[in-house]
């Protein structure tokens, strides 16, 4: 497995990966707000290509286009300029019909508020994407993912029954249950505290690591991004840095470092 991740990461690196590899490629990729002169330009050119296997986290100040950059990657916003592929499939252009259908079989969501249907059971919520996608709902799938996120038995329960770290399981299960290529990930942990942070992001490793899953993780979080394999820091739209797997206390350091400035256009 580590050998895996260290292949995983040099690959990464290397921007080797390739075809059916790359779950995650965004070439040129702009957003602009508004016109003229009171336009804000939220992202101003990205190119990244995020190979399946690979868990990565995306930093950086506040308004620096991190929620942004993640709407685009998803296919829930659209560039005002340049190309977002997912799995090889080109979706600037795809009309709204296709692109939820490509969202809802081939992506998967965890959002920091959860976002679980209080009316409905926690194995209705696990279910609830794959009757969205217009598959059977298979009781069985839910329980073992149920069981895989350490809810075994739970599936009766309403959300409001349960505790907030065993919600966010429950939206992991939920983001699993269509086996997508990409999970998208806004501060996850955002809403836990530190022991189920951690059970939390484990989980979202294991997606990497046992499913070949790629996650992407918005975080203000430098322990929640230590477990990603690539840290990218956002800085005015821009990629300012692109960074191996390290440590909680580095990834802190490099946050509290201004990006070098960008050079004149
Ligand atoms: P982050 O997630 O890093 O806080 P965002 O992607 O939310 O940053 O925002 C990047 C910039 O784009 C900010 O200046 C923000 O105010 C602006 N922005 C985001 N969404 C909109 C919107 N719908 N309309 C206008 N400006 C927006």
């Amino acid at each position: 497995m580590a050998l895996r991740r260290a292949e995983q990461r040099h690959r990464t690196a290397a921007g080797a990966a390739s075809g059916a590899d790359r779950a995650v490629e965004l070439r040129g990729v702009r957003r602009r707000y508004g016109r003229g002169a009171t336009a804000v330009h939220a992202l101003r050119g990205i190119d990244l290509t995020l190979p399946r296997g690979s868990f990565t986290a995306v930093m950086g100040p506040s308004g620096s286009g991190k929620s942004t950059l993640l709407q685009c990657a998803a296919g829930l916003d659209r560039p005002t300029d340049g190309s977002v592929r997912l799995t090889g499939t080109e979706i600037t252009g795809m009309s709204e019909n296709r692109l939820t259908e490509l969202r809802r079989s081939r992506l998967g969501f965890v959002f920091q508020a959860f976002n679980l249907l209080p009316s409905l059971t926690v194995e209705q919520n696990v279910l609830l994407p794959a009757r969205l996608a217009g598959g059977r709902p298979d009781r069985r799938h839910a329980a073992r993912l149920l069981a895989r996120v350490g809810l075994d038995g739970k599936g009766d329960r309403r959300p409001g029954e349960l505790s907030g770290g065993q919600q966010q399981r429950v939206a992991i299960a939920r983001a699993l249950v269509t086996s997508p290529d990409v999970i998208f990930a806004d501060e996850p942990t955002g809403a836990l505290d530190t022991t189920t942070a951690a059970e939390v992001l484990s989980l979202l490793r294991a997606a990497v690591d046992t499913l070949g899953a790629a996650v992407v993780m918005v975080t203000h979080d430098p322990t929640a991004a230590a477990h990603a394999d690539r840290v990218l820091f956002l800085a005015d739209g821009v990629l300012a840095d692109d960074l191996p797997a390290m440590s909680a206390d580095r990834i802190a350091a490099r946050m509290a470092t201004p990006p070098p400035a960008r050079a004149a256009a």
